[in-house]
């Protein structure tokens, strides 16, 4: 049985991080792993998980399951700041603790699958599990050009989607901070967007990933609490991982906002059931110290300043590669009006591999840099040596 099995091509980026590893050179500057980075490259655990973390060893009595949804106190606790004044009443909306915002983007394509969707579309480059998950889910996945030549979104490409969907289609979005490239919709482009799935009854699934990591927790949600306002269901996969700092720990939740409570209730049972096949239960330590903070005002407060330190020092990488201008054949500019600490810059796989080679830059094969591993002290560097490979 087992000798049937094919290789599998190993994780680029994994093998990235070995050969970073094993690279001497003092300069070196990693961009490739999707983690945040402080100005000393280091991934700390935030504080006010430490502090929840402690207060968790000191007051957990039991370690007993817990169900298929996982901890609620979790998953209610978040909702406010997901959701805001959008937040749906009536029992119009319920959720689950799922193993990160993979699980929960597992969990909601697998929902919609049973539900009878049997087309996906998506807009590509996309973070490329996503389309992982569609084919292993057994749905169908439709294509569309994400980010324009201008560095922002190609809205038409959507608006051409949204015309032509059939009956049992459905779109993927990402709320914000878009994973490769960093172009999300404005305010005024998701305002469109939630009249172009009210009219065209495509219903959405949501990928909030990086919610705190682009303009603030409020901002970043503006296209979800939108597009929850306008249209009767929504499914939206969250991930804590990121603006938590949790990322091994694994921390998501799946949102299901229906026409009524009834619809909710019986999403929710379907959600159960899929979960029990698949994880049984999500873990727990991650979620409960999302709870403690969220539960408490004072770690709230700690943990949201630390979220926009992170948040204004990607801005300040941001802002000063754009200053760059160019580099090379790289236009820069666009990345200061880009999300999140991803970019795609527009380089050969040969260029990215000059890069690692005479420079110790590293960084996808796709051309997606973490702008995170950007620090004040080797941009100059890295744009010297963008510029020397594509000049
Ligand atoms: N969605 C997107 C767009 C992502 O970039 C990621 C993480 N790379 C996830 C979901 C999943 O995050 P998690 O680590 O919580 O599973």
């Amino acid at each position: 049985m087992l000798d049937r099995l094919n290789q599998q091509p190993p994780d680029a980026l994994l093998a990235l991080i070995k050969l970073y590893n094993a690279d001497p050179r003092p300069t070196k500057i990693d961009l490739g792993v999707g983690v945040y980075r402080t100005a000393d490259g280091a991934t700390p655990v935030f504080g006010a998980i430490k502090e929840a973390e402690k207060r968790l060893v000191e007051g957990q009595d039991t370690k007993a399951y817990l169900g298929p949804e996982g901890d609620m106190g979790f998953v209610h606790a978040l909702m406010p700041h997901v959701f805001g004044d959008a937040l749906p009443t009536g029992g119009r909306i319920d959720g689950m603790q799922t193993p990160g915002g993979t699980g929960a983007v597992r969990l909601a394509v697998a929902l919609a699958h049973k539900a009878g969707v049997q087309k996906i579309w998506m807009g590509t480059p996309s973070w490329p599990n996503h389309a992982q998950i569609l084919a292993d889910c057994g749905m169908e996945t439709g294509t569309f050009n994400h980010a324009g030549d201008n560095g922002s979104a190609d809205m038409d490409a959507l608006r051409d989607v949204l015309a032509k969907a059939g009956k049992d289609d459905a779109v993927l979005l990402h709320g914000a901070c878009h994973n490769p490239t960093g172009v999300d919709y404005t305010d005024a482009e998701w305002d469109e967007i939630a009249g172009l799935l009210k009219d065209s009854g495509v219903p959405p699934i949501i990928d909030l990933a990086y919610q705190g990591l682009g303009d603030g927790m409020d901002a970043d949600a503006y296209g979800v609490r939108k597009v929850v306002s306008s249209v009767p269901e929504v499914l939206v996969a969250y991930s804590c991982d990121k603006n938590f700092g949790l990322y091994r720990d694994r921390v998501g939740a799946l949102y299901a906002i229906g026409g009524d409570a009834d619809v909710v209730t019986r999403v929710m049972s379907n959600g159960s059931a899929l979960a029990r096949a698949n994880w049984s239960m999500p873990p727990d330590h991650g979620g409960a110290a999302v709870r403690v903070i969220l539960e408490d005002e004072s770690l709230t407060a700690n943990w949201l300043e630390e979220l926009e330190s992170m948040r204004q020092r990607i801005g300040q990488v941001r802002a000063k590669l754009a200053e760059s201008g160019t580099a090379g054949s790289v236009d820069l500019t666009p990345l200061g009006k880009q999300k999140g600490m991803f970019a795609m810059l527009p380089v050969s796989k040969e260029q990215v591999q000059q890069l690692r080679e005479d420079h110790g830059v590293y960084m996808a094969g796709s051309g997606r840099i973490n702008v995170a591993g950007l620090t004040m002290g080797n941009i100059d560097a890295f744009v010297a040596a963008l510029a020397d490979v594509t000049g």
